[in-house]
């Protein structure tokens, strides 16, 4: 069947109760396979008894533990669409995906409860239950009392299993609405490509509220009967002692940055992993290039979001190359268009990167003509990332349709600038941002990250025209202690525009 709850039983090991489904760390608490099976039962029965029912959401902000997943798969199971909340989003903030999504029931920290019970009641949400890292509160309390032998309400494909809002990178999170067969075909294909097996075991320090932590790696070891090791969060030094007894990781490019910085990551540490895989934000050549130095691993990307799930990836087998996202996975169509006109571009072409396939999403949540807008007739999703495939098949991510300068007449890629700048001597790392300019409509501008002998303003744009032309240039350098980044590592380019807006005010020649 296309239930998402079916994907696991025909996955689920010979002996459930001997087998690790997830490994929480450091604890070392471990939940068996019979585990999730008789909690996640527990979850729909009792979200069924507190009255939600089939399509209701069940919305969800809690510190991530096994305990969500059994929430989620439990949701799945009563026939609710399970909708997971930032950790990080403050009060005002939950008012607003609380009164967006318009939730059967909130479940929220203990911590939280008194602060956040209020707000949801404004936000005219009937229930809210706790649920904590620990796996108490009052939800865990329900499906204590609950039964295990839950029957799965039946779904069709298209129905929804989860709404998942985007990260918020170029503006307000959008609501994605997910279908079971969205999710149940991008597991299996992605099973299948980075041949996953049950004797897996995946570390996992990613969030559970977006799509790398929820779906690609939480779904593939549902779909394969693996294991997955349970860290809060990224913590280099206790990636690098789980390594001899996992197989696989799943990170962004920070993962891989941060563990480059760990003295103790050699050929040896790596040695019983098979497979590492980055994704949500593009990984520098330079960092895929010094990991495979450190571990003898091709770091394998992938490119997806929340709307489509995953679109590309690098070859399991056959050259992982470096600053491209691989080829479209079996099932997915891609291809790449000009921006204007729509018309299909040819190879090594810039443009607008379009997905079509049963990964792509059923459209945003109570957004019907930001859906329309998004959608071709033929079926084509517009990403919004522009790209190019070049001649031997492999997908380029050039940066987002939003990011692209427009300077007297120009179109400027951000990437191409950054990446110079970024090669400059003791630059550590940058963002070129287009900003208002009376005379040239937008101005390109560089925030730069500078560590110790990195050349000053001038410095960087005597370097920059000597390789650039000259309407790619900066017109300003700025410098900057960090970018702003969210919660995926990704950066924030709309927060460093509206701090700068006003930089060319006045510039005008006249
Ligand atoms: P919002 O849509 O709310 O602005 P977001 O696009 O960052 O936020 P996600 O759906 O989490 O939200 O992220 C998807 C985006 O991440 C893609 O559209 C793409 O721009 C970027 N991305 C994902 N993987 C890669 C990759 N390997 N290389 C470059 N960019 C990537
Ligand atoms: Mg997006």
């Amino acid at each position: 069947g296309n239930h998402l709850f079916d994907l696991v039983r025909a996955h689920l090991p010979a002996d459930p109760g001997g087998r690790t489904f997830i490994e929480s760390v450091p604890d070392g608490t471990r939940y068996s396979y019979a585990d999730l099976l008789a909690r996640s039962a527990a979850y729909a029965d009792a979200l069924t008894r507190l009255g939600v029912r089939p399509g209701d959401r069940v919305a969800v902000q809690v510190e991530k533990s096994a305990q969500v997943i059994f929430l989620y798969l439990g949701a799945v199971r009563a026939g609710a669409v399970f909708l997971p909340l930032n950790t990080a989003y403050t009060g005002p903030e939950i008012a607003y995906f609380l009164g967006d999504a318009e939730p059967a029931l909130f479940v929220c920290d203990p911590a939280r409860e008194t602060d956040l019970s209020a707000i949801a009641r404004e936000a005219g949400v009937a229930q809210v239950r706790t649920l904590g890292g620990d796996g108490r509160g009052s939800m865990a309390e329900a499906a204590d009392a609950a039964s295990t032998d839950f029957a799965d309400r039946a779904r069709g494909p298209d129905d929804l299993a989860a709404i998942l809002y985007t990260s918020g990178t170029t503006g307000r999170s959008k609501g994605a609405m997910l279908s079971h067969d969205n999710l149940v075909s991008n597991a299996l294909t992605l099973a299948g490509y980075w041949h996953f097996t049950d004797r897996d075991v995946l570390i996992h320090a990613l969030p559970v509220f977006h799509t790398h932590g929820l779906f690609v790696a939480t779904n593939i070891v549902l779909a394969t009967g693996g294991t997955m090791l349970f860290l809060p969060r990224l913590d280099a030094r206790r990636i690098l002692e789980l390594m001899p007894r996992a197989t696989a990781m799943m990170g962004v490019p920070t993962f891989y940055t941060r563990l480059l910085k760990e003295p103790g990551l050699t050929r040896e540490a790596t040695a019983n992993i098979r497979l590492f895989v980055s994704g949500s934000a593009p990984l520098l050549a330079e960092t895929h290039r010094e990991w495979s130095q450190a571990t003898g691993h091709a770091i394998l990307e992938r490119y997806g979001m929340t709307e489509t799930n995953m679109n590309t990836s690098n070859p399991y087998e056959g050259a992982r190359r470096a600053g491209t996202v691989g080829f479209p996975l079996p099932g997915v169509s891609l291809r790449v268009v000009d921006p204007e006109t729509g018309a299909p571009l040819g190879p090594e072409e810039v443009g607008m990167i379009e997905v079509k396939g049963p990964n792509v999403f059923q459209g945003y949540w109570r957004m019907p003509e930001k859906t329309a807008a998004e959608f071709k007739v033929d079926g084509f999703f517009v990403t919004g990332d522009l790209g190019k495939v070049d001649r031997d098949g492999y997908v380029h991510i050039v940066g987002r349709g939003k990011d692209l300068i427009i300077t007297g007449g120009y179109n400027v890629y951000p990437k191409e600038i950054e990446t110079e700048i970024d090669a400059l001597p003791g630059v550590v790392e940058s963002a070129v941002i287009g900003l208002a300019h009376p005379d040239f409509g937008e101005g390109v501008t560089a925030v730069v990250v500078a560590g110790e002998n990195a050349p000053d303003e001038a410095g960087i744009l005597a370097a920059l025209e000597e390789r650039l032309a000259k309407y790619k240039c900066p017109k300003r350098v700025l410098f900057a202690e960090d970018l702003p980044r969210n919660a995926m590592g990704k950066v924030q380019k709309n927060v460093l525009r509206d701090t700068h807006a006003g930089l060319y005010a006045g510039a005008a020649k006249g």
